[in-house]
């Protein structure tokens, strides 16, 4: 069953059962080491059903043009597919109109494109960033450039030992010099689910916006930006099936308007002259330049796909397989999972006493387990956790029991070998 959302947003969904979906992933037939693959590495990037892969495929050997442009009917059929993914991405994170999606590389580049176009010349000596401890580089970078260059201040919303975000302290940060809030919606290295309807409520009570930080959300939970009434949403392609180097920017209509594009080229003008140049409506403003057609057709066929199972569907999958994986991890002697707070999508972060994350994944990879081992692209809250790095399996709607027990499996052998 579609939740009344999806059906509601996509009435000509055909449904996909689950439990087949492993057979669509090629590449989960690849033998590593010469063992079955058991890929846990999904918070990185996932990997690609038949059907985004020939979506694209098929756009190169049956719609190859330049989008916007052309007069010819091959150009109108490229032009077709590329707005006709921008409707899918409107509908599946049901935004009020496809102006409000931008196409841009990722969930970086989205970020740096409200740092750099929105906030920025807004931004006076003085002036604050809210971020939390949970955030990704990418959603504190950019915003300390933008800072710098400003003289405005970063702050901070510390979290708990267990990695929830401390929602008292975030209501004392908000002021009168707070310009935007940019929280991660879901964090990538504990997989803690942020209050964010709560957080957007308390910003706006300030008349302040607020950025998502979408790119692990997307893919595990229904994302409604209007019921949200966020801002900006930002997420990437690759972590949701689809393609690389593709991403989305929501923004409200009014921000979006208000933003000083960052690259000047083609497509985002109206009229050009030695002497000024008029921008063209949004969201073509926004995209400088031949835009990554291909990668945007395969992300359209990637939210089709989706959308076809249900994400609820999926994000419950995800949640028993990390309900059993954590079961069985608890106990097991020195292991420490890192990030325990009361909503979480489907990652389990984790330590071992005495044992480097470096070597949990390198052994576990020779059994054919592929997880991720580091700081996350999260320093900041490897610091407040106190730990260097953790080792982290994160779950997809193709991961199966099996998998999970081949893990924990793992990490006995990691503990046999190396204690
Ligand atoms: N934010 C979060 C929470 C992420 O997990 C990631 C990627 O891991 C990013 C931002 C950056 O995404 P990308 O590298 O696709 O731009």
């Amino acid at each position: 069953m579609t939740s009344r959302t999806e059906a509601s947003r996509n009435p000509n969904v055909v449904q996909r059962d689950l439990a087949q979906a492993r057979a669509d992933f090629p590449i989960l037939r690849t033998r590593v080491h010469g063992k079955p693959l058991a890929y846990l590495d999904n918070a990185a990037t996932t990997q690609k059903p038949e059907a985004v892969i020939d979506a694209e495929a098929d756009f190169y050997r049956n719609a190859n043009a330049n989008v916007h442009r052309g007069v010819h009917a091959l150009s109108q059929r490229a032009t077709d597919a590329y707005e006709g993914a921008r409707h899918k991405v409107r509908s599946f994170i049901n935004a009020g109109a496809d102006a409000e999606i931008i196409f841009v590389r990722g969930t970086t580049d989205a970020i740096n494109l409200v740092a750099q176009g929105f906030s920025l010349p807004r931004l006076v000596a003085g002036d604050e960033i809210i971020v939390s401890a949970l955030e990704h580089h990418s959603n504190i970078v950019p915003w300390q450039m933008a800072c710098r260059r400003a003289g405005a201040v970063l702050r901070v919303v510390p979290i708990d030992d267990a990695g929830e975000f401390d929602l008292d302290a975030y209501a004392a940060l908000l002021n009168g010099r707070t310009r935007l809030v940019a929280v991660t919606h879901l964090s990538n290295a504990l997989g803690t689910i942020n209050p964010v309807r709560r957080i957007i409520d308390l910003a706006h009570a300030h008349g302040v916006p607020v950025l998502l930080d979408g790119a692990q959300a997307v893919s595990h939970l229904p994302v409604d930006v209007r019921a949200l009434d966020c801002d900006f949403y930002a997420f990437s392609a690759h972590k949701l099936y689809g393609p690389t180097g593709i991403g989305v920017l929501y923004g409200k209509t009014a921000h979006l308007q208000a933003m000083t594009p960052c690259q000047g080229g083609g497509d985002m003008i109206r009229s050009v002259s030695f002497e000024t140049t008029e921008y063209n409506e949004l969201p073509y403003r926004l995209e400088a330049g031949t835009p990554h057609i291909a990668g945007v057709v395969g992300l359209g066929a990637a939210l089709d796909y989706v959308t076809s199972i249900g994400i609820e569907r999926i994000g419950a999958h995800e949640r028993e397989l990390l309900h059993s994986a954590t079961r069985q991890v608890t106990g097991i002697p020195g292991l420490r999972i890192v990030g325990t707070a009361a909503e979480k999508a489907g990652i389990l972060s984790f330590t071992l006493a005495g044992i480097h994350p470096h070597d949990i994944g390198t052994m576990l990879d020779d059994s054919g387990i592929a997880i991720r081992a580091g700081h996350h692209c999260a320093m900041p809250l490897m610091q407040r956790l106190g730990v260097d790095g953790t080792a982290r399996a994160s779950f997809a709607l193709y991961n199966t029991h099996d998998d999970v027990d081949r893990l924990v499996a793992g990490i006995r052998r990691v503990c046999a070998t190396l204690r």
